[in-house]
């Protein structure tokens, strides 16, 4: 089970998710894996910010506020002095930690991606001891357990990659025996270490794929991502007010789901259940007895195919072009292992077949550098005009229409793009894959709110 930022966010959530863990225990052998508590992710690259800018004071003031949280949190969870200071013996260290991290940077003034991912993985190394001793007051014996013991990854700082055998061997070897204890462990998503032993982070969001990563290694039944919706839906709800909780989807339609920016999962949570068939559920911790949405190979299918819709508007559009490019067949190729040696998380292709331009949409985030990287490329091109131009349009967003089963069924981009055209929506770009589980679309980032309403009513995603 995994409980994210927003069901660890408080003491009353933290018990919350203890006593949903401690009844789970009484029918199944259960680890717990749990984010930081909400926001303070982002407090702590704002204090590793400080720190970089030589702001040293500031950054001390951002762990100072961290340390009165936890330790409120503590004071609510657990009601014995005596207790409590071994917990807090625990949170003391992890702080120092990121004092000293804090205050190394601030001394050299940079920070390395190395130093960040040590900062960052602070918070859920803070909150694993609260939620281990709300489990204990919750009626279990529980640990808390750093994820660096037990996910082996690559060495990439900020999206490292889990090598599975590595992690199998380890997970088994620290957590089996605890379960057989009765003993609940309860781990830091997010972190994992190198082979070498040196912390990495999964990446932003990234406690849902470690959650699937330990379900993986242990050969788990079910895999429950415990979080602050009901489950997925068709559509946002804050633009599309119809929108319903889907009971059942394929793990492919997640998959393009999560890729979409539906903000459910972390786009790799999937990849490593697959091929275990293990049952990925995402429940409302603040809802328990509310049934989810459950995730299986198959899915389950539904009249037209069509099963959810999702936005994304954080994207950014980049161009290469010119009438020049026909004649280059490698532009193709160099574009895209420019993108690959910045890894920029490229999110759609598009390619005209008259070859004047590829168009291609990556994560804002990821534009700047992988403009810059183009640029250099291409600078020869550019100068012989055999590329006219490289362009950048961050107002737009993309609009997936996704389900499994529209392969087949014919028509499925016709009615929607005659529905767009009937309301008004200007398309930029289209893109269809060949699995055909999702059909996605750029248009103008203002008109996002619209193209979802047309299209899930076009699709009668609002009937039950
Ligand atoms: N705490 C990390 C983040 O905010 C990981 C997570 O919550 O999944 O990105
Ligand atoms: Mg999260």
């Amino acid at each position: 089970m995994k409980f994210g930022g927003t069901s660890v966010g408080d003491a009353s959530c933290i018990a919350r998710a203890a006593k949903i863990t401690v009844d789970a225990t009484k029918e199944y052998r259960c680890v717990a894996v749990v984010s930081a508590m909400s926001g303070v992710t982002n407090r702590l690259i704002e204090a590793a910010n400080f720190a970089r800018a030589g702001n040293g004071a500031q950054a001390l003031a951002v762990l100072e506020a961290l340390r009165k949280q936890h330790e409120d949190a503590l004071i609510s969870l657990v009601p014995q002095e005596k207790e409590r200071e071994r917990f807090r013996g625990r949170l003391d260290e992890v702080l120092a930690e990121g004092r000293r991290l804090c205050e190394g940077t601030a001394l050299l003034l940079e920070l390395t991606p190395r130093t960040l991912d040590a900062v960052s993985s602070l918070g859920e190394r803070l909150s694993a001891p609260l939620v281990a001793a709300a489990v204990k007051e919750a009626g279990a014996p529980s640990e808390a357990i750093e994820a660096t013991e037990l996910v082996v990854t690559d060495a990439f700082h900020g999206g490292a990659e889990p090598q599975m055998e590595l992690t199998r061997a380890k997970s088994q070897a620290r957590l089996c025996p605890l379960l057989e204890r009765g003993i609940v462990p309860v781990v830091t998503g997010f972190i994992g270490a190198s082979v070498e032993g040196q912390l990495t982070t999964l990446g932003r969001g990234g406690s849902d794929f470690s959650a699937t990563i330990l379900g993986a290694a242990l050969d788990a039944d079910e895999v429950i991502i415990w979080t602050d919706v009901d489950g997925v839906l068709t559509a946002d709800p804050r633009l599309v007010p119809e929108a319903r909780t889907i009971s059942e989807i394929s793990y492919r339609e997640a998959a393009e789901l999560a890729y979409f920016g539906a903000k459910v999962l972390h786009p790799k949570t999937l990849n490593p259940v697959v091929l275990a068939a293990i049952p990925v559920w995402i429940r409302n911790s603040f809802e328990p007895e509310r049934p989810g949405t459950k995730i299986t190979p198959e899915g389950r299918s539904i009249g037209g195919g069509v099963k959810a819709l999702t936005a994304i508007r954080d994207v950014t559009l980049i161009t290469v072009g010119g009438p020049g490019i026909v004649g280059l067949p490698d532009v193709v190729g160099r574009t895209f292992s420019t993108t690959a040696e910045v890894r920029a998380n490229v999110l759609l292709i598009s390619q005209s077949s008259s070859q004047n331009d590829i168009c291609f949409i990556v994560a804002s985030p990821d534009a700047q550098r992988t403009v810059e990287a183009l640029r250099k490329e291409f600078a020869r091109d550019l100068e012989q005009h055999d590329v006219e131009h490289i362009t950048v349009d961050p107002n737009i967003a993309i609009v997936a229409v996704v389900g499994e089963n529209m392969r087949g069924i014919p028509g499925v981009a016709g009615k929607t793009f005659s529905a767009l055209g009937r309301d008004g929506v200007n398309l930029i770009a289209i893109a269809q894959g060949s699995s055909e589980s999702n059909i996605s679309f750029v248009i103008e980032e203002k008109a996002v709110k619209q193209a979802l309403i047309t299209t899930h009513s076009e699709f009668g995603l609002d009937a039950p």
